[in-house]
């Protein structure tokens, strides 16, 4: 067995009751940072807010809201925690001012959000710092897409990201645990794409022993249909999955294991910051099919991408998330419901991206043999993918 492969686990915690706590505004109260262009402390640009709008969901994935915590005695945020459409679209508009050019809406289950249509419209409203339209995308899990797909589109949404995690129908329900039929998620998949809300991605997060038998029948599957197919390292976010690093499967395999059916050629990255590893399909003379269409392979856990990391994450009730792996984040909320500005709103947020210097996968190994026990970490459902 590899070092990398030594069983650790991340043990079970049970957070029902508890709430990540803030940080402190970094920055002298009086110190201004004016709307524009940022770079963090290792010279990051801010171009990427994922913003979760709901805690809430329909699914109880095992990696990510297991049933034996995300149970009927789980409180979740009450109404009134919950940043407000306008708040939402107040905050998001500074982030745009300050450069960032794609909002992906998340959660939890974004679809659970009602009348997610009109933040969308709102959002869909607002223009990048050269005048551009932002690429507005969401993820979800696909449960509720084949009934919202053409309203998302007419409200803006450009795109969708659909979780998916098998095609084998046992499978798919074991890893959903709330027994979702995998039909209706591809019925989703179908109207979102017959809809226009494309180049639709496709995420599978690969769990050693659970899905991994499906790596190369969801690769047949989605060959040539226009879509990009993306592999997840299962990671140890949160600290209630009971992450072990022997459930992981190194995209390094994934890779591998489709090269034995199907030919692969690494393509370059489309822009700076991708989180995935791109693979095209090869022809019969070793060129990129792009008919065929691409793969993408996304190493979270054994290949560190911190290095061009510009997204900031804006949680359900408005704390800012500088990693996905953070335990705490920065109170925008109390912000936006005090009588302060637009510019002091912006410059709070120039403050605390231009102080940033999270890389938590480049540091996980160092990390992990300093404490022994894991520090706690948000939750994925709460500050979204
Ligand atoms: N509910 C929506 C969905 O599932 O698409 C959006 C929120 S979900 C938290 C966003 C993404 O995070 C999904 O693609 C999900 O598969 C991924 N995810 C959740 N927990 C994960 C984990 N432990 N490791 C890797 N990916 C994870
Ligand atoms: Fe729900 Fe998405 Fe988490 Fe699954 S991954 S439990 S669908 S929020
Ligand atoms: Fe970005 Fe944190 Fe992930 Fe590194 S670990 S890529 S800083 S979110």
């Amino acid at each position: 067995m590899s070092e990398r492969f030594s069983p650790k686990v991340v043990p079970l915690l049970d957070l029902r009751n508890l709430r990540p706590g803030t940080l402190p505004i970094p920055g002298a109260p009086v110190s201004t940072v004016a709307p524009g262009l940022l770079a963090d402390s290792l010279g990051r640009p801010l171009r990427d807010l994922r913003i979760s709008v709901t805690d809430r969901c329909n699914f109880r994935c095992g990696y990510c809201m297991p049933k034996e915590i995300f149970d009927k005695d789980y409180t979740y945020l009450p109404h009134a925690s919950l940043l407000s459409f306008e708040e939402i679209v107040r905050i998001a508009k500074q982030f745009v001012n300050h450069g960032v050019q794609k909002i992906r809406l998340t959660g939890g289950e974004p679809l659970l959000r009602k009348n997610i249509e009109i933040l969308i419209e709102q959002l869909a409203a607002l223009r990048t710092l050269d005048g551009k339209p932002l690429d507005l995308t969401l993820t979800t899990n696909g449960a509720l897409l084949a009934r919202k797909a053409q309203s998302l589109k007419d409200a803006g949404l450009r795109r969708v990201t659909v979780s998916l995690d098998a095609l084998d129908d046992a499978v798919f329900r074991r890893m959903n645990d709330v027994d979702f039929p995998v039909a209706d998620v591809l019925q989703g998949i179908e109207v979102a794409h017959a809809v226009g809300l494309g180049p639709i991605k496709i995420n599978m997060v690969v769990k050693h022993g659970t899905n991994d038998q499906e790596i190369l029948p969801m690769a047949h599957h989605f060959k040539g249909s226009g879509m990009v197919l993306r592999y997840i390292e299962y990671m140890d976010v949160g600290a209630t999955n009971g992450w072990r690093m022997n459930d992981v499967v190194p995209s390094r395999e994934v890779v591998q294991r489709l090269q034995t059916e199907l030919p692969l050629l690494a393509l370059e990255p489309s822009q700076p910051g991708e989180t995935a590893q791109r693979w095209g399909h090869a022809d019969a003379v070793g060129q990129h099919d792009t008919a065929a269409g691409e793969i993408g392979v996304i190493s979270s856990v054994t290949q560190a991408f911190c290095g061009d990391c510009n997204r900031a994450r804006l949680s359900t009730e408005g704390q800012l998330y500088l990693c996905l792996f953070a335990g705490q984040g920065y109170d925008l909320r109390s912000i936006v419901r005090s009588d302060a500005s637009d510019d002091e709103l912006a410059s709070v947020i120039g403050r605390i991206w231009n102080a940033r210097s999270d890389r938590y996968s480049e540091l996980r190994g160092a990390l992990a043999a300093e404490s022994g026990t894991p520090a706690r970490r948000v939750e994925m459902s709460y500050i979204g993918g």
